[in-house]
């Protein structure tokens, strides 16, 4: 079976994969680690992520795998684990630029193709119900208010030791938001037959609980 959970930034969207992919035990694949992680590679370089010809150069030695231990999916970036450091916020901004330019669409999409094919999984990403995967059984486009997105986001970063305010999160987020959901190539926006979840107010094993209850009503979990 194949999940997809779509949405903005800070909507919950790998919480939510994550508590899924334990309760069902599926395999949990975080595609934004992926583009990260390509984003790192150019950062670490001094290469422009805008810079399509420049970024089209590097990105035959690049190569991005994933791998999993018993704390969860692990991100290697030629060979070296970047889990910590492409989390950095700055990070955040290179991913969704090279993200715009279509060869490396499609070197990560091939990639997270394949994963799919070899067992359950639940994807999340921008893509992942309209492009990645657009037979997926369940697709979720999960949003939360501007306010609470940003809100988790710089709780997320100041766990890592990052402090940035709730105010420059939220103005980046904006940004970032614009350009995904704007982009010509795979733009952020919902697949047709995605079922749009707010959960601004609700916590995860209330989101956990609602996503089971679809299961059973599309017949593909057993009450
Ligand atoms: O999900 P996360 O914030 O880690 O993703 C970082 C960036 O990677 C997004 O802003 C987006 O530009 C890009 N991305 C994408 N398609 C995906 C996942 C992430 O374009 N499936």
């Amino acid at each position: 079976m194949q999940i997809a959970i779509d949405g903005p930034s800070g909507a919950g969207k790998s919480t939510l994969a994550k508590a899924l992919a334990r309760e069902f035990r599926f395999l949990y694949v975080d595609t934004g680690a992926m583009y990260r992680a390509v984003g790192l590679y150019m950062r670490n370089r001094g290469i422009d992520p805008l810079d399509r010809p420049a970024v089209l150069d590097a990105l035959p030695a690049v190569s991005v795998e994933l791998k999993y231990e018993e704390d969860g999916q692990h991100i290697l970036l030629c060979g070296e684990d970047v889990s910590r450091q492409i989390r950095e916020n700055e990070i955040s901004r290179y991913a969704s630029d090279v993200s715009k330019i279509p060869e490396v669409r499609t070197f990560l999409t091939e990639k997270q193709k394949r994963i799919a094919e070899t067992c359950d999984v639940v994807m999340d990403g921008r893509d992942i119900g309209t492009v990645v995967l657009p037979s997926a059984e369940l697709k979720i486009f999960l949003s939360a208010s501007p306010e609470t997105r940003a809100r988790r986001r710089a709780e997320e970063l100041a766990e890592k030791g990052q402090t940035v305010s709730v105010e420059q999160v939220l103005e980046e987020m904006r940004q970032r938001d614009e350009a995904d959901r704007t982009r010509d190539i795979a733009p952020a926006i919902p697949a047709e037959d995605a079922i749009p979840v707010d959960n601004s107010r609700m916590s995860v094993p209330e989101t956990v609980c609602l996503i089971r209850g679809i299961l059973i009503g599309k017949g593909l979990l057993k009450p």
